[in-house]
């Protein structure tokens, strides 16, 4: 049977806006990793640090370890600010890690099992944490009648993932989250047999990557401009990356570039 060609959905910052949700899993990873009494510093408000630095979270853990900073006093997010944080910010965030003696898996672990908590115990509770973007379900239904295949590729759990899609009546035909591997290494396993007509991501850095990738530099890449950008993502896009604005994404595929 011959495929249909498959277009390509980030989750988080393209189709979901989860910042409370984001803020609340963070914030409950870290008490659970800390233990003690941090409601000093994590009041249940999402702190302008945390919603700056998150253009530059690639992984969930990561939000997890800004979370940390933000309690202890001495760290660089507290006393240069986030603005210079972000500047260094893989080497920030490597910092951290040392000093906390904490490894990524272990924190993405801890996250992934708050997650998984609140499902147990209150799943409408955690579903309400979460937005979608205006529109977009719709259109990539749309996409789907239109004879395309629709993957999600996120590097957040499958599990959760599979749970925000059916809350918001998304239709996928695939899905892989952070289980299945890096969203380069997932890319190239699905264009050995696949037409890619199109990735949509909010993380420029990624698409960027992408593009840099043999095999995998012929594939379309959209910037949605209405996701989590650092302020000058959307600027001087290289060839091969287009901004995809949500008016842009309500015409027909053609259209985009
Ligand atoms: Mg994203």
């Amino acid at each position: 049977m011959k495929t249909k060609p498959l277009l390509i959905f980030d989750l988080d910052g393209v189709i979901i806006d989860g910042m409370d949700e984001y803020w609340h899993s963070s914030r409950q990873a870290c008490i659970n990793l800390l233990g003690g009494e941090l409601n000093n510093y994590l009041t249940n408000e999402i702190p302008e640090a945390f919603k700056y630095l998150r253009p530059w979270v690639q992984h969930g853990w990561e939000m997890v370890l800004i979370t940390a900073e933000l309690t202890r006093p001495e760290s660089y997010l507290i006393s240069e600010g986030w603005k210079k944080f972000a500047k260094h910010y893989s080497e920030r965030c490597k910092e951290a890690l040392e000093i906390w003696q904490w490894h990524p898996r272990q924190i993405q672990q801890v996250l992934d099992k708050v997650r998984t908590d609140q499902i147990n115990k209150n799943l409408n509770a955690w579903l309400a944490k979460h937005e979608c973007f205006s529109g977009i379900p719709d259109r990539i239904n749309e996409l789907q009648k239109e004879e395309n295949d629709i993957a999600i590729l996120t590097t957040k759990g499958a599990e959760f993932t599979g749970r925000l899609l059916k809350l918001f009546q998304i239709k996928s035909n695939l899905l892989y989250g952070h289980e299945s591997g890096s969203k380069i290494d997932v890319l190239t396993q699905i264009s050995q047999d696949r037409t890619i007509l199109g990735f949509i991501e909010d993380r420029r850095a990624t698409l960027e990557k992408v593009l840099k990738t043999p095999g995998l530099n012929s594939i379309p890449c959209f910037l949605a401009s209405w996701g989590y950008l650092k302020p000058n993502d959307s600027k001087n896009l290289p060839q091969g990356i287009y901004l995809l604005e949500q008016k842009t994404f309500t015409r027909p595929l053609a259209n985009w570039n």
